[in-house]
């Protein structure tokens, strides 16, 4: 017989978003499901530190890779390491008005999505994003300011863990709050 659950709230992917989502939803109480299109995720397949010549084309066939992923293995990160965390472009194609072509690059199908490949760069948003049409016109504003939302940045960045310098620039550019971390792996 089929079991039947409720839940109160459905994520919809599991990446920086989804997963921070999840999390908020949880601790406030809620019973929350997650879908992710992506397939699990596990320890086993980050192999980008195996020498190529363990690997089966020894990652110099970017044939291989482009079979399936032509637009996604335009990007350098998409290798035969991890180009099956990448959607496959055949069987996930969209389409873009003929005079506004644009290659959509770093689409994952993974648990964890962009989370797997991103480049550690943790830039905050300052009022010159948020409230560009003041400064050059173009655009509406965010209805919402960088004062608003610098708590939000505290948080997750204090529970991430990201750091880095005071450089003085129109929003702390990196959260300095917690002091360089150990390595993730020294933990
Ligand atoms: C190579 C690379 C380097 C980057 N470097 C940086 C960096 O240094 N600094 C920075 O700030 N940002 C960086 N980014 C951008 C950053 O990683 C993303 O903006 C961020 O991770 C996006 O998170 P997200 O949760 O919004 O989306 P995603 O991580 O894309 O998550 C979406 C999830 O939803 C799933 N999904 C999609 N459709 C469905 C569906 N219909 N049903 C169920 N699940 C679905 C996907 O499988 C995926 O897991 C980088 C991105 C890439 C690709």
């Amino acid at each position: 017989m089929t079991q039947k659950q409720s839940f109160d709230v459905l994520v919809i992917g599991s990446g920086a978003s989804g997963g921070w989502a999840c999390k908020r939803l949880a601790e406030a109480g809620l019973k929350v499901a997650l879908l992710e299109a992506g397939r699990p995720q596990s320890f086993k397949n980050f192999t980008e530190h195996q020498p190529p010549f363990e690997l089966k084309y020894r990652n110099l066939v970017p044939e291989v890779v482009r079979k399936t992923r032509p637009i996604q293995s335009e990007f350098d990160i998409c290798t035969e390491y991890n180009y099956e965390w990448f959607c496959n472009d055949l069987e996930e194609p969209y389409s873009t008005p003929a005079d506004k072509p644009f290659h959509w690059l770093g689409r994952l199908r993974m648990t964890g999505g962009r989370t797997n490949v991103w480049g550690r760069v943790s830039l905050r948003f300052s009022d010159f994003d948020l409230k560009s049409a003041d400064f050059d016109g173009y655009g509406e504003n965010w209805p919402l300011s960088y004062k608003d939302i610098e708590p939000y940045y505290d948080l997750v960045e204090n529970y991430v863990g990201i750091c880095g310098l005071a450089e003085g620039l129109h929003a702390r550019n990196f959260c300095f709050a917690t002091g360089p971390r150990r390595s993730w792996a020294g933990r």
